[in-house]
């Protein structure tokens, strides 16, 4: 039971602040959607106008046949009208209702027993590790179990679409790992249609079916995680998704299917366009090598950082810089000559002047 989420030509202005712009999106029915952009991109003012919580100034949206908002028609349904669950950053608890309350209170409506009552509370506490925590009062909780305690009113009332806002975002770093754990087994069992606000390019990537990268009101690219992260389709996004970042090298294609960078060129899979281009390529996409090799480059190991599972290595060579991300602690030293080989196939080719993807 989900439900699929239209929007047509959305745009929402707060003054000369156009903060959502005529944004065109088909959710399918049962996607777990991110908008993933920088503070500021509109993300939130999307997800609120969805919710009915913020009136857009043109547009439509449709949550599955229903008609919740159109500028033309001057239709505008209320939240409680339009079938939605929310989590919002600001997890506002009832202060004086227990845990219990809280989470009964919205179910009210539905018309439960109370023996259907306490299953719905007991299973959602039980899912978001708060079991036991029925009595307690919210001013008796830390930031973060009021948070997952809203998250459980969230799973108890059992909505067609969960419209979250960073509702991770005031966790510690262990907890939030876990409760991505919950959210994406939530996803899988519920099935139900999900919009999750988030600025963080690493929980956009594990937890989405698809991502929309936002950039000051307009959406970027609309696509699964593995294709926003492998075929970004501008720079922008090339360079918002990834850590450590994407490397960006400016170049000017030299041959059918070459492209040179500072005093090097690199092989590329055939493609026609021309002049000067910037050449993307993931930091763990190039190998590092101690000896020369046909096509690898030789560079200056400039520093080397390694993290445990893996080490970033950054290499010169003249004015360029590359930043490469290998397995294990290298065994690199720091000033050592290296090879770096640039596999053709996971090149992206960008051009500089409008930073669009041409490959
Ligand atoms: P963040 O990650 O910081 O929450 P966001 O991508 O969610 O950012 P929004 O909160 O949607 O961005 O804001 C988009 C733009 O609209 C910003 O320029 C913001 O300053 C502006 N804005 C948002 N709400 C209001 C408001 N109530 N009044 C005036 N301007 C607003």
């Amino acid at each position: 039971m989900s439900t699929t989420i239209t929007i047509k030509n959305l745009t929402k202005r707060f003054g000369d602040v156009v903060a959502v712009n005529n944004v065109s999106l088909t959710i399918e029915a049962g996607t777990f959607l991110t908008l993933l952009g920088p503070s500021g991109c509109g993300k939130t003012t999307l997800l609120r106008c969805i919710a009915g919580l913020e009136d857009p100034n043109e547009g439509e949206i449709y949550i599955g046949d229903k008609l919740v908002y159109s500028s033309i028609k001057g239709i505008s349904l209320q939240p409680g009208a339009r079938d939605l669950g929310l989590v919002f950053q600001n997890y506002a608890l009832w202060p004086h209702m227990t845990v219990y309350k809280n989470i009964t209170f919205a179910l009210e409506m539905q018309k439960l027993t109370k023996a259907q009552m306490d299953e719905r509370v007991h299973e959602a506490l039980k899912e978001v590790q708060m079991d036991g925590y029925e009595n307690r009062y919210p001013r008796e909780m830390s930031g973060g179990q009021q948070q997952r305690i809203a998250l459980a009113r969230m799973l108890a009332y059992r909505p067609k679409v969960f419209l979250m806002d960073e509702p991770l975002s005031n966790l510690d770093a262990r907890l939030r790992m876990d409760m991505r754990t919950e959210l994406k087994r939530l996803h899988h069992i519920s099935g139900a249609t999900t919009i999750y606000v988030t600025h963080d390019q690493v929980e956009a990537l594990t937890m989405s079916t698809n991502i929309a990268v936002m950039k000051l009101g307009v959406v970027q690219q609309l696509d699964t995680p593995d294709r926003v992260y492998h075929f970004p389709a501008n720079l922008f996004v090339a360079d918002f998704i990834g850590n450590p970042k994407v490397n960006l090298l400016d170049g000017t294609v030299s041959g059918q299917n070459q492209v040179k960078v500072g005093d090097f060129a690199l092989d590329v899979e055939t493609f026609n366009a021309r002049g000067k281009m910037v050449v993307a390529v993931r930091p763990e996409d190039i190998a590092v090598l101690t000896e020369p090799e046909l096509n690898a480059v030789e560079f200056t190991a400039y520093s080397v950082l390694p993290a445990g599972a893996d080490s970033t290595i950054v290499a010169q060579r003249g004015d360029v810089e590359v930043t490469v991300k290998v397995m294990g602690i290298s065994k690199i030293k720091m000033d050592q000559k290296i090879w770096l080989k640039f596999d053709p196939t996971s090149l992206n080719l960008y051009d500089k002047e409008s930073g669009n993807l041409v490959t």
